[in-house]
């Protein structure tokens, strides 16, 4: 057991708000995501934010879409070009397009089943398989 995870671990992913990096802290109440710009800035977020779904934005082609909180506690997926870009998704982006609408995302849905993915077109109905 080390203590280097007192130290704010890099993420490689900027701040949304300032375009400084954004590292992994332990604060009074735990881990979270803060600004390495910080105290110039503060934003910060859940230390369960994924920060690399790595896939980009359908709508605007240059953001990527990364996994926030909403204020009722659900989590989903954003473009980090917020607020210039608004697109999102409820669910687990992945970077496949889809073979019917070739739209560029599909959303990764579990069932009871298991695990499906869907075009991430509301306009399209496609479904894969149970993978
Ligand atoms: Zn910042
Ligand atoms: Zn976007
Ligand atoms: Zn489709």
């Amino acid at each position: 057991m080390t203590d280097n995870f007192l130290e704010p671990q890099s993420l490689g992913v900027p701040c949304p708000r300032c375009q400084k990096e954004l590292q992994l802290k332990k604060g009074r109440f735990g881990l979270f995501v803060g600004c390495s710009g910080y105290p110039d800035c503060d934003y910060m977020t859940s230390a369960d934010f994924d920060p690399g779904t790595d896939v980009s934005c359908p709508e605007c082609g240059t953001g990527k879409l990364v996994q926030k909180t909403s204020r009722f506690g659900h989590s989903f997926y954003a473009c980090d070009h917020f607020p210039d870009c608004k697109f999102s998704v409820p669910l687990p982006p992945v970077a496949e397009s889809c073979p019917d609408c070739a739209y560029p995302i599909l959303l990764r849905k579990k069932t009871t089943a298991g695990e499906r993915y869907i075009c991430g077109n509301s306009e399209c109905d496609y479904k894969s398989k149970i993978r």
